[in-house]
Order: structure tokens, then C-alpha cells, then sequence
């Protein structure tokens, strides 16, 4: 009997680590969503948190937010920086 190729091996492999890291990964929620409040320009010291060390905004990756949170959040926090409240970049 010929045995599989090695890529399949290399794919059933790579799936199958995929979903056992997927089953024991806690579920990232949206900070927004769990709270169940909206991003607002004015509550700059929860904005700071989705602020990289530089300034800059967080990427979705990274800040765990939904898509409409993580959009929300940039609108607020471009609104904060022009108001002063943020920084734009933060120069180490
Ligand atoms: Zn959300």
C-alpha cells in the first residue's frame, strides 16, 4: 500500500495542531462588548489602553476588539488627539 505523501502528513499535522491551539485558547472578547458601553473620546484613560508604547492605535490583532469596536475606537480616539487629550505619538 503507498503511504501518503508527506505534504498531506504535513497538512493533517498542522490542522490538527490548529484546532487542539483553537480549543484551548480562552476566547478573546471585545472589551466594549463585555462591558456593554460605547468608546467615547472623553474616557481618555481607557483609550490610553489601546494605544501602542509609541501612540499609536493598537491593531485589531492585538487590541481584541470587534470590527465595529475596533472602528469605533479609531474614530474616538483620532477625536481625542485632535482635542489634546491623547497623544499623537509618544516619543520614548
Ligand atoms: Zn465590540
Amino acid at each position: 500500500m503507498k503511504s501518503r505523501s508527506k505534504k498531506k502528513d504535513f497538512q493533517d499535522e498542522r490542522r490538527a495542531r490548529r484546532t487542539l491551539a483553537a480549543r484551548s485558547r480562552v476566547r478573546s472578547r471585545c472589551y466594549f462588548c463585555e462591558k456593554k458601553m460605547e468608546p467615547d473620546y472623553r474616557q481618555d484613560e481607557i483609550l490610553i489602553r489601546f494605544l501602542t508604547k509609541r501612540g499609536k492605535i493598537r491593531p485589531r490583532t492585538r487590541s481584541g476588539l470587534c470590527s465595529r469596536h475596533q472602528r469605533a475606537i479609531a474614530k474616538e480616539i483620532k477625536r481625542g488627539r485632535n482635542l489634546g487629550l491623547l497623544p499623537f505619538r509618544i516619543v520614548a
